[in-house]
């Protein structure tokens, strides 16, 4: 009653003062127009590697005609192009985001000249943010490695695993542990070196991903030696991984975060040309994008982006195809140049619509912080 009387009195006394009762009818929606925009403390960066248009059409017409992304107020699309190639690898697609630089493909974290280009989640640390990594690759795979490493080729994978040790990045999960505790290349255990820069580094062989310890105040968890099975073979971590890590990073979580959250394999599903693979692999991810939507949503000031780094498999829904029974085709075993959506909800959410290069997404990311 009194709520309403309130209500009824700031409406009037807005519409003496301006003289346009009708545009400020609604209060609620006359406060909400004049607020600032707001910005985003944390980032949830999910990439879907090699999730093109048509691989997230047969993901919904695959799931009773719905999918996660349905749920996103701005959708975007981003040119994927490399400095060398008009069809990006994931590595020179990881780089434009995380670093901003158009570089060649192969590039881990460096520019076209193979120097090392700060990425955003190295200046998140900087700044005093939590930051995170997350993949159903290796931890060392083009994606994850570009937001934390520097390499001129992205096969290094034990140089990219010592580049752990160089950022204090709060937690990362994913496959590729023979990389830190059993390289070739040196006599260095880079798991008791984590150990010694204060990570707690648990791995599937001991644990499961349910006995993670959330008390760690640095955690790496290895789900795999080499590659994580694909989810159609039974591999099931990456949605509670991904609840796990949001809360993991909004502990003691003063300044903000960055996480990145990587489904690797809808790419490799389409490099092998198998539906299954990539109908499997885009309803697990999907199930993430749900799950990073709803712990958004319930904290309020987190920028959820969605996008892929390219479109993997040249692939095509035929006409042949009914819903829930999807005749796939591919036309490459390769990676396409067509241009790929970027999905927004959060702070900042408006910066991510209409048509822009890879590159800019770092940029936009960068803003929604409102970082110089
Ligand atoms: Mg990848
Ligand atoms: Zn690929």
């Amino acid at each position: 009653m009194l709520r309403s009387a309130l209500g009824i009195l700031f409406a009037f006394s807005v519409a003496i003062s301006c003289g346009q009762p009708e545009r400020i009818a609604d209060p609620q929606a006359f406060r909400k127009k004049i607020a600032k925009p707001k910005k985003a403390k944390n980032v949830i960066l999910l990439i879907g590697d090699g999730m093109g248009l048509t691989q997230i059409s047969a993901g919904m017409y695959n799931n009773s005609n719905k999918i996660s992304l349905e749920r996103f107020p701005v959708i975007g699309l981003h040119k994927s192009h490399s400095s060398d190639k008009l069809t990006t690898d994931s590595a020179a697609g990881a780089t434009a985001f995380a670093c901003g630089v158009k570089t060649y493909n192969g590039a881990i974290g460096v520019n076209q000249d193979t120097l090392a280009v700060q990425s955003i989640l190295e200046e998140a640390e900087i700044k005093g943010l939590r930051t995170g990594l997350v993949a159903t690759s290796t931890i060392v795979h083009a994606t994850p490695a570009s937001f934390i490493a520097h390499n001129k080729y992205r096969k290094n994978y034990e140089e990219i695993a010592a580049d752990f040790l160089n950022t204090p990045i709060e937690l990362f999960i994913g496959g590729g542990k023979k990389f830190f505790d059993r390289r070739e290349s040196d006599k260095r255990n880079l798991s008791q070196e984590l150990q010694r820069a204060g990570y707690t580094v648990q791995d599937y062989f001991n644990d499961d991903i349910t006995e993670l310890d959330s008390t760690a105040q640095k955690l790496a968890f290895f789900t795999a030696d080499n590659d994580p099975v694909p989810a159609y073979q039974g591999r099931d971590y990456l949605l509670p991984a991904t609840q796990f890590s949001l809360d993991f990073m909004n502990k003691q979580n003063e300044n903000g975060f960055f996480i990145m959250i990587e489904g690797s394999q809808i790419d490799w599903g389409g490099h092998a040309n198998i539906p299954e693979y990539v109908l499997s692999e885009m309803k697990d991810y999907d199930a993430v994008i749900h799950a990073a939507l709803d712990w958004a949503e319930e904290d309020g000031e987190t920028l959820v982006v969605v996008t892929a780094d390219h479109e993997t498999g040249g692939l095509a829904i035929d006409h042949t195809s009914k819903l829930d029974s999807l005749e796939l085709k591919f036309t490459s075993t390769k990676h396409t140049a067509t241009m790929i959506p970027v999905f927004a909800k959060g702070p900042g959410q408006e910066k991510f619509s209409g048509i822009y290069e890879n590159t800019e997404i770092y940029n936009k990311l960068r803003a929604a912080y409102g970082w110089e």
